[in-house]
Protein backbone atom coordinates (compact mmCIF):
# COMPACT_ATOMS: atom_id res chain seq x y z
CA UNK A 1 0.00 0.00 0.00
CA UNK A 2 1.36 3.66 -0.70
CA UNK A 3 2.75 5.20 1.92
CA UNK A 4 1.39 9.09 2.56
CA UNK A 5 1.89 10.86 5.35
CA UNK A 6 3.71 10.60 8.74
CA UNK A 7 4.03 7.33 10.50
CA UNK A 8 1.30 8.46 13.54
CA UNK A 9 -1.35 7.69 10.37
CA UNK A 10 -0.14 4.94 9.07
CA UNK A 11 -2.17 2.25 10.85
CA UNK A 12 -5.53 4.29 9.19
CA UNK A 13 -6.69 3.41 5.75
CA UNK A 14 -7.12 6.42 3.17
CA UNK A 15 -10.11 7.38 4.20
CA UNK A 16 -9.06 7.41 7.42
CA UNK A 17 -6.35 9.21 6.82
CA UNK A 18 -8.12 12.14 4.65
CA UNK A 19 -10.29 12.27 7.87
CA UNK A 20 -7.48 12.65 10.19
CA UNK A 21 -5.74 14.44 8.50
CA UNK A 22 -7.68 17.16 7.69
CA UNK A 23 -7.67 20.91 7.89
CA UNK A 24 -9.37 23.28 10.42
CA UNK A 25 -12.67 23.87 10.28
CA UNK A 26 -16.17 21.37 11.13
CA UNK A 27 -16.19 17.51 10.00
CA UNK A 28 -18.64 15.20 9.75
CA UNK A 29 -17.86 11.47 10.09
CA UNK A 30 -20.33 9.08 8.55
CA UNK A 31 -19.64 5.30 9.26
CA UNK A 32 -21.14 2.34 10.07
CA UNK A 33 -20.30 0.36 13.23
CA UNK A 34 -16.36 -0.72 13.22
CA UNK A 35 -15.23 1.34 10.58
CA UNK A 36 -12.82 2.67 12.58
CA UNK A 37 -14.76 5.90 14.07
CA UNK A 38 -13.14 5.67 17.25
CA UNK A 39 -9.88 5.09 16.08
CA UNK A 40 -9.76 7.75 13.72
CA UNK A 41 -10.73 10.11 16.37
CA UNK A 42 -7.92 9.46 18.02
CA UNK A 43 -5.61 9.71 15.62
CA UNK A 44 -6.69 12.81 14.67
CA UNK A 45 -6.08 14.02 17.88
CA UNK A 46 -2.62 12.78 17.78
CA UNK A 47 -2.05 14.40 14.46
CA UNK A 48 -3.10 17.72 15.47
CA UNK A 49 -0.98 17.80 18.75
CA UNK A 50 1.98 15.94 17.49
CA UNK A 51 2.27 17.28 13.71
CA UNK A 52 1.06 20.20 14.05
CA UNK A 53 1.53 21.77 16.97
CA UNK A 54 -1.80 22.25 18.53
CA UNK A 55 -1.60 22.61 22.34
CA UNK A 56 -3.48 19.27 23.96
CA UNK A 57 -5.07 21.29 26.33
CA UNK A 58 -6.85 23.30 23.41
CA UNK A 59 -8.65 19.86 22.41
CA UNK A 60 -11.83 18.82 24.59
CA UNK A 61 -13.83 15.14 23.11
CA UNK A 62 -16.67 14.36 24.53
CA UNK A 63 -18.54 11.02 24.70
CA UNK A 64 -21.86 9.38 26.44
CA UNK A 65 -20.15 7.38 28.40
CA UNK A 66 -17.18 6.96 31.21
CA UNK A 67 -16.14 3.55 29.83
CA UNK A 68 -16.56 5.19 26.05
CA UNK A 69 -14.40 8.32 27.63
CA UNK A 70 -12.19 6.25 29.21
CA UNK A 71 -11.51 3.90 26.28
CA UNK A 72 -10.76 6.99 24.36
CA UNK A 73 -8.17 8.43 27.54
CA UNK A 74 -6.23 5.14 26.93
CA UNK A 75 -6.16 5.12 23.50
CA UNK A 76 -5.00 8.78 23.35
CA UNK A 77 -2.52 8.18 26.28
CA UNK A 78 -0.90 5.13 23.39
CA UNK A 79 -0.42 7.62 20.57
CA UNK A 80 0.68 10.84 23.09
CA UNK A 81 2.44 9.17 26.17
CA UNK A 82 3.75 12.13 27.11
CA UNK A 83 0.92 15.03 25.91
CA UNK A 84 -2.39 12.86 26.72
CA UNK A 85 -2.73 14.40 30.26
CA UNK A 86 -3.30 17.74 29.20
CA UNK A 87 -6.52 17.26 26.26
CA UNK A 88 -10.02 17.23 27.98
CA UNK A 89 -11.75 14.01 27.49
CA UNK A 90 -14.68 13.56 29.38
CA UNK A 91 -18.68 12.57 28.86
CA UNK A 92 -21.13 15.23 28.43
CA UNK A 93 -22.32 14.87 32.13
CA UNK A 94 -18.49 15.59 33.21
CA UNK A 95 -18.21 18.52 31.27
CA UNK A 96 -21.24 20.05 32.27
CA UNK A 97 -19.93 19.46 35.58
CA UNK A 98 -16.79 21.14 35.37
CA UNK A 99 -18.34 23.83 33.70
CA UNK A 100 -20.80 24.04 36.79
CA UNK A 101 -18.17 23.69 39.32
CA UNK A 102 -16.08 26.73 38.16
CA UNK A 103 -18.87 29.04 38.02
CA UNK A 104 -21.62 27.48 41.22
CA UNK A 105 -21.68 30.86 43.18
CA UNK A 106 -23.86 31.67 40.39
CA UNK A 107 -26.65 29.42 41.08
CA UNK A 108 -26.11 29.57 45.00
CA UNK A 109 -24.37 26.67 44.58
CA UNK A 110 -21.91 25.46 47.25
CA UNK A 111 -18.46 24.47 45.52
CA UNK A 112 -18.62 21.09 46.58
CA UNK A 113 -22.11 20.54 45.31
CA UNK A 114 -23.39 17.21 44.82
CA UNK A 115 -25.49 15.42 42.27
CA UNK A 116 -28.18 12.93 42.38
CA UNK A 117 -30.56 10.99 40.72
CA UNK A 118 -33.26 11.08 43.47
CA UNK A 119 -36.82 12.73 43.09
CA UNK A 120 -36.85 15.52 45.51
CA UNK A 121 -33.87 17.68 44.93
CA UNK A 122 -32.51 19.53 47.87
CA UNK A 123 -30.34 22.67 48.49
CA UNK A 124 -26.46 22.25 47.48
CA UNK A 125 -28.03 19.24 45.11
CA UNK A 126 -28.40 19.30 41.23
CA UNK A 127 -29.97 16.73 38.87
CA UNK A 128 -27.93 14.65 36.28
CA UNK A 129 -30.34 17.10 34.13
CA UNK A 130 -28.93 19.97 35.23
CA UNK A 131 -25.47 18.97 34.24
CA UNK A 132 -26.35 20.22 31.03
CA UNK A 133 -29.37 22.51 31.49
CA UNK A 134 -27.38 25.04 34.10
CA UNK A 135 -24.19 25.26 31.87
CA UNK A 136 -26.73 25.90 28.73
CA UNK A 137 -28.32 28.34 30.32
CA UNK A 138 -25.05 29.99 31.93
CA UNK A 139 -23.42 30.43 28.80
CA UNK A 140 -26.47 31.88 26.53
CA UNK A 141 -26.78 34.41 29.04
CA UNK A 142 -23.11 35.57 29.15
CA UNK A 143 -21.20 35.96 25.68
CA UNK A 144 -18.23 37.35 27.12
CA UNK A 145 -18.40 33.68 29.11
CA UNK A 146 -19.14 31.76 26.32
CA UNK A 147 -16.51 33.49 24.10
CA UNK A 148 -14.23 32.40 27.04
CA UNK A 149 -14.76 28.71 26.67
CA UNK A 150 -14.30 28.15 22.62
CA UNK A 151 -11.38 30.19 23.12
CA UNK A 152 -10.31 27.73 25.84
CA UNK A 153 -11.57 24.55 23.73
CA UNK A 154 -10.82 25.55 19.72
CA UNK A 155 -11.09 21.90 18.60
CA UNK A 156 -13.81 19.67 19.63
CA UNK A 157 -14.39 16.22 19.28
CA UNK A 158 -17.57 14.33 19.49
CA UNK A 159 -17.98 10.73 19.33
CA UNK A 160 -21.79 9.27 18.78
CA UNK A 161 -22.97 12.07 17.69
CA UNK A 162 -26.54 11.04 16.21
CA UNK A 163 -27.61 10.70 19.96
CA UNK A 164 -27.17 13.60 21.02
CA UNK A 165 -30.22 15.52 22.35
CA UNK A 166 -31.62 19.26 22.63
CA UNK A 167 -29.86 20.19 25.73
CA UNK A 168 -26.59 18.53 24.64
CA UNK A 169 -26.55 20.28 21.33
CA UNK A 170 -27.22 23.48 22.55
CA UNK A 171 -24.14 23.49 24.61
CA UNK A 172 -22.13 22.14 21.79
CA UNK A 173 -23.09 25.22 19.88
CA UNK A 174 -22.44 27.41 22.67
CA UNK A 175 -19.06 26.24 23.10
CA UNK A 176 -18.42 25.71 19.52
CA UNK A 177 -19.07 29.18 16.76
CA UNK A 178 -20.94 27.78 13.55
CA UNK A 179 -17.28 28.01 12.23
CA UNK A 180 -15.45 26.39 14.47
CA UNK A 181 -13.56 23.42 14.69
CA UNK A 182 -16.41 20.90 15.21
CA UNK A 183 -15.48 16.89 14.76
CA UNK A 184 -18.74 14.75 14.69
CA UNK A 185 -18.83 10.93 14.42
CA UNK A 186 -21.52 8.75 14.18
CA UNK A 187 -24.17 6.37 12.52
CA UNK A 188 -27.51 7.48 11.86
CA UNK A 189 -28.46 3.84 12.06
CA UNK A 190 -27.31 3.76 15.74
CA UNK A 191 -29.08 6.42 16.75
CA UNK A 192 -30.85 4.42 20.09
CA UNK A 193 -31.86 6.87 22.68
CA UNK A 194 -35.00 8.85 21.18
CA UNK A 195 -36.69 7.57 24.26
CA UNK A 196 -34.11 9.73 26.02
CA UNK A 197 -34.91 13.08 24.23
CA UNK A 198 -31.94 11.97 21.86
CA UNK A 199 -32.69 13.57 18.14
CA UNK A 200 -30.85 11.91 14.85
CA UNK A 201 -32.10 15.50 13.48
CA UNK A 202 -29.21 17.19 15.26
CA UNK A 203 -26.86 14.78 13.08
CA UNK A 204 -29.03 14.61 9.39
CA UNK A 205 -28.90 18.65 9.77
CA UNK A 206 -25.01 19.16 10.51
CA UNK A 207 -24.15 20.62 7.31
CA UNK A 208 -26.73 23.16 8.01
CA UNK A 209 -25.43 23.86 11.43
CA UNK A 210 -21.79 24.48 9.76
CA UNK A 211 -22.30 25.27 6.49
CA UNK A 212 -18.45 25.27 5.87
CA UNK A 213 -18.17 21.19 6.97
CA UNK A 214 -17.22 18.52 5.08
CA UNK A 215 -18.40 15.18 5.41
CA UNK A 216 -15.72 12.02 4.86
CA UNK A 217 -17.79 8.43 4.70
CA UNK A 218 -15.85 5.36 5.83
CA UNK A 219 -17.38 2.39 4.27
CA UNK A 220 -14.69 -0.96 5.21
CA UNK A 221 -15.32 -2.76 8.75
CA UNK A 222 -12.78 -4.18 10.30
CA UNK A 223 -14.18 -5.34 13.21
CA UNK A 224 -16.67 -8.14 12.28
CA UNK A 225 -16.58 -11.30 10.02
CA UNK A 226 -18.39 -11.19 6.55
CA UNK A 227 -21.54 -13.45 7.33
CA UNK A 228 -21.74 -11.49 10.66
CA UNK A 229 -21.31 -7.73 8.82
CA UNK A 230 -23.71 -9.51 5.85
CA UNK A 231 -26.65 -10.16 8.19
CA UNK A 232 -26.23 -6.83 9.94
CA UNK A 233 -26.47 -4.85 6.96
CA UNK A 234 -29.50 -7.08 5.60
CA UNK A 235 -31.37 -6.26 8.88
CA UNK A 236 -30.67 -2.67 8.78
CA UNK A 237 -31.68 -2.22 5.24
CA UNK A 238 -35.33 -1.85 5.64
CA UNK A 239 -35.18 0.94 7.81
CA UNK A 240 -31.63 2.67 7.22
CA UNK A 241 -31.34 6.45 7.69
CA UNK A 242 -27.86 6.59 5.50
CA UNK A 243 -28.77 6.80 1.72
CA UNK A 244 -26.52 4.36 -0.14
CA UNK A 245 -25.11 2.66 2.59
CA UNK A 246 -22.11 1.17 1.80
CA UNK A 247 -20.41 -1.28 4.49
CA UNK A 248 -18.05 -3.78 3.37
CA UNK A 249 -16.01 -6.27 5.33
CA UNK A 250 -12.14 -5.58 5.52
CA UNK A 251 -11.75 -9.15 7.40
CA UNK A 252 -11.53 -12.03 4.97
CA UNK A 253 -11.72 -15.08 6.89
CA UNK A 254 -10.65 -18.11 5.25
CA UNK A 255 -13.28 -20.37 6.71
CA UNK A 256 -16.28 -17.70 8.60
CA UNK A 257 -18.70 -19.82 10.47
CA UNK A 258 -22.44 -18.83 9.96
CA UNK A 259 -23.92 -16.37 12.71
CA UNK A 260 -25.92 -19.04 14.87
CA UNK A 261 -29.58 -18.95 15.15
CA UNK A 262 -31.38 -21.30 18.16
CA UNK A 263 -34.78 -21.77 18.32
CA UNK A 264 -35.20 -22.36 22.10
CA UNK A 265 -38.81 -23.83 23.39
CA UNK A 266 -38.76 -21.56 26.48
CA UNK A 267 -36.39 -19.05 27.75
CA UNK A 268 -34.60 -21.80 29.95
CA UNK A 269 -33.98 -23.89 27.05
CA UNK A 270 -32.62 -20.66 25.70
CA UNK A 271 -30.40 -19.88 29.14
CA UNK A 272 -28.88 -23.97 28.52
CA UNK A 273 -28.29 -22.75 25.06
CA UNK A 274 -25.81 -20.02 25.98
CA UNK A 275 -24.58 -21.90 28.69
CA UNK A 276 -23.29 -25.18 26.88
CA UNK A 277 -22.13 -23.20 23.57
CA UNK A 278 -20.16 -20.81 26.26
CA UNK A 279 -18.96 -24.36 27.86
CA UNK A 280 -18.06 -25.36 24.22
CA UNK A 281 -16.01 -22.18 23.42
CA UNK A 282 -14.25 -21.78 26.85
CA UNK A 283 -13.66 -25.53 27.39
CA UNK A 284 -12.80 -26.35 30.91
CA UNK A 285 -9.88 -23.99 32.48
CA UNK A 286 -7.56 -23.70 29.05
CA UNK A 287 -8.86 -21.39 26.67
CA UNK A 288 -10.05 -22.95 23.65
CA UNK A 289 -8.93 -21.31 20.62
CA UNK A 290 -10.95 -20.08 17.38
CA UNK A 291 -9.45 -20.10 14.09
CA UNK A 292 -10.05 -16.65 13.10
CA UNK A 293 -8.40 -14.74 10.27
CA UNK A 294 -7.86 -11.05 10.64
CA UNK A 295 -7.88 -8.57 7.78
CA UNK A 296 -4.04 -8.25 8.95
CA UNK A 297 -3.35 -11.74 8.60
CA UNK A 298 -4.59 -14.98 9.90
CA UNK A 299 -4.53 -15.20 13.65
CA UNK A 300 -6.06 -17.31 16.27
CA UNK A 301 -7.74 -15.91 18.76
CA UNK A 302 -8.02 -17.44 22.66
CA UNK A 303 -11.69 -17.55 23.60
CA UNK A 304 -11.82 -16.44 27.28
CA UNK A 305 -14.86 -15.27 29.48
CA UNK A 306 -13.87 -11.77 28.50
CA UNK A 307 -14.30 -12.32 25.37
CA UNK A 308 -18.22 -12.93 25.15
CA UNK A 309 -21.23 -11.18 26.23
CA UNK A 310 -24.73 -11.80 26.10
CA UNK A 311 -27.04 -8.56 24.84
CA UNK A 312 -30.87 -8.67 25.81
CA UNK A 313 -33.54 -5.98 25.33
CA UNK A 314 -34.81 -5.75 28.73
CA UNK A 315 -32.80 -5.89 32.22
CA UNK A 316 -35.83 -8.53 33.22
CA UNK A 317 -34.00 -10.94 30.94
CA UNK A 318 -30.84 -11.14 32.52
CA UNK A 319 -32.14 -13.16 35.28
CA UNK A 320 -32.98 -16.54 34.13
CA UNK A 321 -29.32 -16.08 32.16
CA UNK A 322 -27.38 -15.28 35.29
CA UNK A 323 -29.05 -18.06 37.30
CA UNK A 324 -28.39 -20.75 34.49
CA UNK A 325 -24.52 -19.10 34.07
CA UNK A 326 -23.78 -19.31 37.99
CA UNK A 327 -25.38 -22.82 38.05
CA UNK A 328 -22.88 -23.77 35.51
CA UNK A 329 -20.18 -22.17 37.28
CA UNK A 330 -19.47 -19.68 34.65
CA UNK A 331 -18.07 -15.74 36.29
CA UNK A 332 -20.65 -13.25 34.95
CA UNK A 333 -20.51 -9.29 35.48
CA UNK A 334 -24.05 -7.74 34.71
CA UNK A 335 -24.61 -4.33 33.88
CA UNK A 336 -28.09 -2.74 35.68
CA UNK A 337 -30.09 0.51 34.70
CA UNK A 338 -29.15 1.79 38.00
CA UNK A 339 -26.34 4.45 38.55
CA UNK A 340 -24.13 3.48 41.85
CA UNK A 341 -24.90 5.99 43.27
CA UNK A 342 -28.58 4.52 43.85
CA UNK A 343 -27.27 2.01 45.80
CA UNK A 344 -27.66 3.26 49.61
CA UNK A 345 -24.53 1.98 50.91
CA UNK A 346 -22.17 3.34 47.83
CA UNK A 347 -23.82 6.38 49.09
CA UNK A 348 -22.61 5.84 52.21
CA UNK A 349 -19.18 4.73 51.72
CA UNK A 350 -19.23 7.73 49.30
CA UNK A 351 -20.12 10.13 52.17
CA UNK A 352 -17.04 9.28 54.21
CA UNK A 353 -14.26 9.44 51.17
CA UNK A 354 -13.17 13.02 51.08
CA UNK A 355 -12.63 12.89 55.13
CA UNK A 356 -10.31 9.48 54.67
CA UNK A 357 -6.73 9.46 53.29
CA UNK A 358 -4.66 7.32 50.97
CA UNK A 359 -5.36 5.73 47.51
CA UNK A 360 -9.43 5.80 46.84
CA UNK A 361 -9.15 1.70 46.91
CA UNK A 362 -7.33 2.10 50.54
CA UNK A 363 -10.38 5.41 51.04
CA UNK A 364 -13.27 2.83 50.21
CA UNK A 365 -11.93 -0.07 52.27
CA UNK A 366 -11.34 2.29 55.08
CA UNK A 367 -15.04 3.79 55.43
CA UNK A 368 -16.37 0.58 55.07
CA UNK A 369 -14.53 -0.92 58.02
CA UNK A 370 -15.38 2.62 59.70
CA UNK A 371 -19.38 2.70 59.56
CA UNK A 372 -20.67 1.21 62.84
CA UNK A 373 -23.58 -0.66 63.30
CA UNK A 374 -25.53 2.14 64.20
CA UNK A 375 -24.15 4.40 61.48
CA UNK A 376 -25.58 1.31 59.04
CA UNK A 377 -29.05 0.81 61.43
CA UNK A 378 -29.57 4.63 60.75
CA UNK A 379 -29.60 4.56 57.09
CA UNK A 380 -31.39 1.54 56.76
CA UNK A 381 -28.60 -0.77 55.73
CA UNK A 382 -27.37 -4.07 56.38
CA UNK A 383 -23.60 -5.14 56.50
CA UNK A 384 -24.24 -7.13 53.47
CA UNK A 385 -25.31 -3.95 51.92
CA UNK A 386 -21.81 -2.56 52.35
CA UNK A 387 -19.91 -5.55 51.13
CA UNK A 388 -21.70 -5.30 47.91
CA UNK A 389 -21.09 -1.74 47.82
CA UNK A 390 -16.91 -2.24 48.10
CA UNK A 391 -17.45 -4.75 45.22
CA UNK A 392 -19.19 -2.86 42.73
CA UNK A 393 -16.77 -0.16 43.70
CA UNK A 394 -13.75 -1.64 42.94
CA UNK A 395 -13.10 -1.51 39.45
CA UNK A 396 -13.71 1.97 39.23
CA UNK A 397 -11.27 2.53 41.93
CA UNK A 398 -8.77 0.64 40.46
CA UNK A 399 -9.15 2.73 37.55
CA UNK A 400 -9.10 6.18 39.74
CA UNK A 401 -5.82 5.24 41.75
CA UNK A 402 -4.87 8.40 43.65
CA UNK A 403 -7.77 10.65 42.62
CA UNK A 404 -10.81 10.80 44.55
CA UNK A 405 -12.19 13.78 42.44
CA UNK A 406 -12.43 11.47 40.22
CA UNK A 407 -14.03 8.77 41.51
CA UNK A 408 -16.30 11.09 43.20
CA UNK A 409 -16.67 12.92 39.43
CA UNK A 410 -17.55 9.37 37.70
CA UNK A 411 -19.77 8.23 40.99
CA UNK A 412 -22.05 10.86 40.22
CA UNK A 413 -22.23 10.98 36.49
CA UNK A 414 -22.54 8.00 35.22
CA UNK A 415 -23.99 5.04 35.00
CA UNK A 416 -22.90 1.44 35.59
CA UNK A 417 -22.56 -0.35 32.37
CA UNK A 418 -19.32 2.07 33.25
CA UNK A 419 -18.05 -0.08 36.08
CA UNK A 420 -17.67 -2.97 34.42
CA UNK A 421 -14.16 -3.85 34.53
CA UNK A 422 -13.33 -4.84 30.47
CA UNK A 423 -10.16 -6.98 31.98
CA UNK A 424 -11.93 -9.33 34.43
CA UNK A 425 -12.13 -12.55 33.40
CA UNK A 426 -15.97 -12.38 33.03
CA UNK A 427 -18.68 -13.29 30.87
CA UNK A 428 -20.88 -9.56 30.69
CA UNK A 429 -24.13 -9.30 30.45
CA UNK A 430 -25.56 -6.32 29.02
CA UNK A 431 -28.45 -4.25 27.68
CA UNK A 432 -27.82 -3.79 24.02
CA UNK A 433 -28.05 -0.19 24.80
CA UNK A 434 -25.43 -0.93 26.67
CA UNK A 435 -23.49 -2.59 24.21
CA UNK A 436 -22.98 0.17 21.87
CA UNK A 437 -19.66 1.76 20.61
CA UNK A 438 -18.22 -1.95 22.23
CA UNK A 439 -17.06 -4.86 20.55
CA UNK A 440 -16.59 -8.68 22.03
CA UNK A 441 -15.50 -11.47 19.96
CA UNK A 442 -18.24 -13.68 20.75
CA UNK A 443 -21.46 -12.25 21.13
CA UNK A 444 -25.04 -13.70 22.16
CA UNK A 445 -28.01 -12.24 21.24
CA UNK A 446 -30.90 -13.39 22.80
CA UNK A 447 -34.80 -12.87 22.73
CA UNK A 448 -35.15 -12.50 19.01
CA UNK A 449 -38.77 -12.10 19.42
CA UNK A 450 -42.15 -10.14 18.09
CA UNK A 451 -42.64 -8.20 21.51
CA UNK A 452 -39.46 -8.26 23.09
CA UNK A 453 -37.45 -7.28 19.86
CA UNK A 454 -39.26 -5.14 19.17
CA UNK A 455 -40.27 -4.54 22.39
CA UNK A 456 -43.58 -3.97 23.29
CA UNK A 457 -45.67 -3.34 25.76
CA UNK A 458 -49.50 -4.13 26.21
CA UNK A 459 -51.63 -1.41 24.49
CA UNK A 460 -48.52 0.23 22.86
CA UNK A 461 -47.17 0.83 19.87
CA UNK A 462 -43.69 0.17 19.49
CA UNK A 463 -41.06 2.22 17.65
CA UNK A 464 -40.25 -0.53 15.00
CA UNK A 465 -37.86 1.80 13.52
CA UNK A 466 -35.57 2.41 16.71
CA UNK A 467 -36.17 -0.80 17.41
CA UNK A 468 -34.70 -2.23 14.02
CA UNK A 469 -31.50 0.35 14.99
CA UNK A 470 -31.23 -1.39 18.16
CA UNK A 471 -30.99 -4.68 16.76
CA UNK A 472 -29.03 -3.49 14.10
CA UNK A 473 -26.26 -2.03 17.25
CA UNK A 474 -26.35 -5.98 18.66
CA UNK A 475 -25.33 -7.75 15.79
CA UNK A 476 -22.49 -5.23 14.71
CA UNK A 477 -21.33 -5.68 18.23
CA UNK A 478 -19.52 -8.94 17.14
CA UNK A 479 -16.41 -10.00 16.27
CA UNK A 480 -15.92 -13.64 15.27
CA UNK A 481 -19.14 -15.60 16.61
CA UNK A 482 -22.45 -14.21 16.58
CA UNK A 483 -25.76 -16.19 18.23
CA UNK A 484 -28.91 -15.19 17.78
CA UNK A 485 -31.94 -17.22 19.62
CA UNK A 486 -35.29 -16.37 20.23
CA UNK A 487 -37.95 -19.18 22.92
CA UNK A 488 -41.12 -20.35 21.68
CA UNK A 489 -42.56 -19.45 25.35
CA UNK A 490 -41.17 -16.92 27.95
CA UNK A 491 -42.58 -15.27 31.18
CA UNK A 492 -43.54 -11.78 30.81
CA UNK A 493 -46.11 -9.34 32.01
CA UNK A 494 -47.00 -11.96 34.77
CA UNK A 495 -47.92 -14.53 32.66
CA UNK A 496 -45.96 -17.18 30.55
CA UNK A 497 -46.57 -16.39 27.05
CA UNK A 498 -45.93 -17.61 23.21
CA UNK A 499 -44.02 -15.34 21.26
CA UNK A 500 -43.16 -15.62 17.39
CA UNK A 501 -39.77 -14.47 16.22
CA UNK A 502 -38.62 -11.44 15.72
CA UNK A 503 -39.51 -10.10 12.26
CA UNK A 504 -36.11 -8.51 11.93
CA UNK A 505 -34.51 -12.07 11.74
CA UNK A 506 -36.24 -12.88 8.63
CA UNK A 507 -34.39 -9.79 7.01
CA UNK A 508 -31.51 -11.88 7.15
CA UNK A 509 -30.69 -14.62 3.86
CA UNK A 510 -31.05 -18.51 5.51
CA UNK A 511 -27.73 -18.83 3.67
CA UNK A 512 -26.13 -16.79 6.50
CA UNK A 513 -27.52 -18.42 9.01
CA UNK A 514 -26.58 -21.71 10.70
CA UNK A 515 -30.15 -23.22 12.25
CA UNK A 516 -30.34 -25.18 15.22
CA UNK A 517 -32.92 -26.31 18.09
CA UNK A 518 -36.50 -27.04 17.76
CA UNK A 519 -38.48 -25.08 20.22
CA UNK A 520 -41.09 -23.45 17.90
CA UNK A 521 -44.10 -24.28 19.66
CA UNK A 522 -46.74 -27.01 17.95
CA UNK A 523 -49.63 -25.09 18.47
CA UNK A 524 -48.01 -22.38 15.61
CA UNK A 525 -48.99 -22.62 12.17
CA UNK A 526 -46.18 -24.33 10.21
CA UNK A 527 -45.81 -21.24 7.66
CA UNK A 528 -44.40 -19.14 10.99
CA UNK A 529 -42.18 -21.89 11.56
CA UNK A 530 -40.76 -22.27 8.64
CA UNK A 531 -40.40 -18.47 7.89
CA UNK A 532 -37.00 -18.09 7.91
CA UNK A 533 -35.74 -21.71 6.52
P1 LIG B 1 -19.01 1.70 16.43
O1 LIG B 1 -19.91 2.36 15.42
O2 LIG B 1 -19.50 0.37 16.82
O3 LIG B 1 -18.71 2.61 17.59
P2 LIG B 1 -16.40 2.40 15.28
O4 LIG B 1 -16.62 2.90 13.90
O5 LIG B 1 -16.17 3.43 16.33
O6 LIG B 1 -17.58 1.40 15.67
P3 LIG B 1 -13.85 1.30 16.11
O7 LIG B 1 -14.27 0.76 17.43
O8 LIG B 1 -13.01 2.52 16.06
O9 LIG B 1 -15.14 1.42 15.17
O10 LIG B 1 -13.07 0.17 15.28
C1 LIG B 1 -13.60 -1.15 15.17
C2 LIG B 1 -12.46 -2.16 15.21
O11 LIG B 1 -11.73 -2.12 13.96
C3 LIG B 1 -11.46 -1.88 16.29
O12 LIG B 1 -11.02 -3.11 16.82
C4 LIG B 1 -10.34 -1.17 15.54
O13 LIG B 1 -9.11 -1.29 16.19
C5 LIG B 1 -10.36 -1.87 14.20
N1 LIG B 1 -9.86 -1.00 13.10
C6 LIG B 1 -10.37 0.18 12.71
N2 LIG B 1 -9.67 0.70 11.67
C7 LIG B 1 -8.69 -0.18 11.38
C8 LIG B 1 -7.62 -0.24 10.40
N3 LIG B 1 -7.43 0.74 9.52
N4 LIG B 1 -6.82 -1.33 10.42
C9 LIG B 1 -7.00 -2.32 11.31
N5 LIG B 1 -7.99 -2.34 12.26
C10 LIG B 1 -8.82 -1.28 12.30
MG1 LIG C 1 -17.24 3.99 18.20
Amino acid sequence: MEEVGTGLLDRLDAMQRVAASASSGAMLIVAGPGTGKTRTLTHRIAYLVAELGVAPSSCLAITFTRRAAGELAERLHALLPDRAAELDVGTFHSLGMGILREHHDRFGLPADFQVTSEEDVPDGFVSMDDLINLPVQLLSADPVLADRYQARWPWIFVDEYQDVDEAQYKLLTLLCPPDGNLYAIGDPDQAIYAFRGADVKYFLRFAEDFPQARTVRLTRNYRSAAPILAAAVQAIAPGSLVQGRILEPARRDPDPTLVGLYSASSEADEADHVVRTIEELVGGSSHHAIDSGRASGNTTLEVGFADIAVLYRTDAQAKPLLAALERAGIPVQKRSHNRLTDRAGVRAIARELPFLTGTVAARIRAAAAGLTSGTLAGAGLEAADVHTAVELLAPLARRCGDDLDQLLTELRTGAEVDALDPRADQVTLLTLHAAKGLEFPVVFMVGCENGLLPLRFPGQESDEAEERRLFFVGLTRAQDRLYLSHAARRFRHGAERELPPSPFLSAIDASLLARRGAGVSRRKPRDQQLRLL
